[in-house]
This record gives structure tokens, C-alpha cells and sequence, in this order.
């Protein structure tokens, strides 16, 4: 089997299996070898590794992953390409396909079970609706990671890594910056995918930290503080505090813990940075 990292290759097991590509999937190809071992570089894969990958697809970025790891685990969701991977992938037997909705799976036991608990690295040419979900997912359920490299919307690669003061800024920056260090790799055009999506794409690798960024008592209550912050931008601080159900603090309170790290209480959540979040949770207790 050739490597299906060309437009051809890809177009000729797409008419000889007669696959429709489905939009409710976000299914877009690579079909460019040179962002394909770009990305697998990016990841950083030794034959140590563990890799699991989020939507295999027709196997294109599979077959690269199973040349550089010890063993791959693909989860795919459409079943119409399971017959396919099984034709794409038969010369490895490092690889086992699963197929489920990632967002169903328990990723936690699943590197417990297939990597005997142990870090896992994670790569995936994303599709576009899961990236928030899985994301927030892999590094909140306490899955074992050494790093996660995704293709994923370029203005979602930029939220990521972005700082306070920014439009980009949010919830999704706070968690990834809080658990990972965030890099983006490189930008890859539409023409790189078949079909092409219409928007712009970029590869960004998240190297988990051993220990995350900031010290918070509760790291669950900073999340939840952080969420209602964001939920209603244009509100101040006080304010998305004071309207989320889920938290119970006084105007008093809020107000005091602000003036503690020396912020006026009319500041904005997107004016806070990832220190001030988890000093302002630490101040505001239980
Ligand atoms: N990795 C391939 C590539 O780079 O050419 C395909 C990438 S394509 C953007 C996204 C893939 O994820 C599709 O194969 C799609 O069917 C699959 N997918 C979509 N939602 C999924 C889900 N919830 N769980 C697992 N796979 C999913």
C-alpha cells in the first residue's frame, strides 16, 4: 500500500470504496506528505511511544504513525471507514482501530489499559466542532500526557496561546496555558486538505507541564470562576461572578479578594491573567 499523502492517492481509495464525505464529521484529508511529516516531527514520536490518534480518517496520517511509534490506538467515529483503514492500514500490526466517538470514550482507562498507565502522546487532525470538548477533556479527567499535537482552526490555535487583554482570550486560553505549554508549529493552508475547508488551519503542540503553571487550593472552583467570567464578557468580573449559579460568593467578598491582589472592581475577567485567576480562587476560599 502507498502512502496516501497525495491528492491521487487519497481520490483512489475515495472512488474505489465510493465514500461520501460527511460534513457533520468535519472530515477533511491531508494530502500533503510535507505537512504530514512536519506534524509527526512536531510530535516529537519515538518507537517508545504510545500514540493515540483522534479521527484517523482513511489512515493517511496513521500510516506515518505507525512507522515512527510502538503502538497506535485510532478512534474513529464514522463506520463507513473502518473497511477502509482496515485496507490502508494492513501492513502494520502496531495499530488497532477503534470505532467509537471519542467523545464517549474514557481516555483516562483507555491509556491504562492499552499503555499500562503510562504518559501517552496524542495527535490528531482535529475535527473542527470536537477541539474544545476533547481538549478541556484530556487535560480535566487526568489522562496521562506528554503532549498533544492537533491540527486544529487557526483562530483556535491563536485563542490557545493568547494573554489577557486580547479578543481571543477565554476560558479555553486559561486551560490550556494553565496545563500545557502551548507552541504553535506552523499555519497549513486549505489546499492541503481534500475537500478544502473554508477556513484556515494551523498545527499546535501542547507539551503537558509536571507541575501546572500556577498553585490553587481548588482547582476546580478556578475553572468554575474562570467559566463564569467569561461566560458574559462585557460584564465586569463582580458581576459573572455574581449571575453564576454554581458560586455562591457576596458582592462583599468578590470585591475584597479583588482590592487583595490589587485590582479595582470594575475590572473585566479578560484583563486577568492565569496568576491573578488562581490568587483571586485561593482568596475567595470555599
Ligand atoms: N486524520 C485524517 C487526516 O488527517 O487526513 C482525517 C482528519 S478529518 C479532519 C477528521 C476525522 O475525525 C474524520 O475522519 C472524522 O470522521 C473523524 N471524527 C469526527 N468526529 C469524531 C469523533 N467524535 N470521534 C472520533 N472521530 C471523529
Amino acid at each position: 500500500m502507498a502512502y496516501l499523502g497525495t491528492p491521487g492517492a487519497t481520490r483512489e481509495i475515495i472512488n474505489k470504496y465510493q465514500f461520501a464525505f460527511q460534513k457533520k464529521y468535519g472530515q477533511n484529508f491531508l494530502v500533503d506528505a510535507n505537512i504530514l511529516e512536519k506534524i509527526i516531527e512536531a510530535a516529537g514520536i519515538t518507537a517508545d511511544d504510545f500514540v493515540l490518534e483522534i479521527g484517523p480518517g482513511i489512515g493517511t496520517m496513521t500510516q506515518y504513525l505507525c512507522e515512527s511509534a510502538r503502538r497506535v490506538v485510532a478512534v474513529e467515529v464514522d463506520k463507513m471507514l473502518i473497511p477502509i483503514l482496515k485496507e490502508t492500514l494492513s501492513e502494520y500490526d502496531n495499530v488497532e482501530i477503534l470505532n467509537q466517538d471519542i467523545l464517549k470514550v474514557d481516555i483516562k482507562s483507555l491509556a491504562q489499559e492499552k499503555n499500562a498507565g503510562k504518559p501517552i502522546k496524542i495527535v490528531a487532525n482535529l475535527p473542527y466542532y470536537i477541539t474544545t470538548p476533547i481538549i478541556m477533556e484530556l487535560f480535566e479527567s487526568g489522562v496521562p500526557i506528554e503532549n498533544i499535537t492537533i491540527m486544529v482552526q487557526r483562530e483556535v490555535a491563536e485563542r490557545m496561546r493568547t494573554g489577557p487583554g486580547t479578543k481571543d482570550y477565554g476560558a479555553l486560553s486559561l486551560a490550556v496555558q494553565y496545563y500545557a505549554q502551548a507552541q504553535i508549529v506552523m499555519n497549513v493552508s486549505a489546499q492541503c486538505f481534500m475537500p478544502r475547508p473554508n477556513v484556515d488551519s494551523a498545527v499546535i503542540r501542547l507539551e503537558r507541564y509536571k507541575e501546572p503553571r500556577v498553585r490553587v487550593n481548588d482547582e476546580k472552583q478556578m475553572f468554575q470562576i474562570i467559566r463564569a467570567s467569561f461566560n458574559q464578557r462585557r460584564k465586569t468580573f463582580v458581576n459573572g461572578l455574581k449571575n453564576a449559579p454554581e458560586l455562591n460568593f457576596s458582592k462583599e467578598q468578590i470585591v475584597k479578594a479583588l482590592s487583595q491582589i490589587g485590582k479595582d472592581e470594575n475590572i473585566r475577567g479578560e484583563k486577568l491573567t492565569l496568576e491573578e485567576f488562581a490568587a483571586l480562587s485561593n482568596y475567595l476560599g470555599h
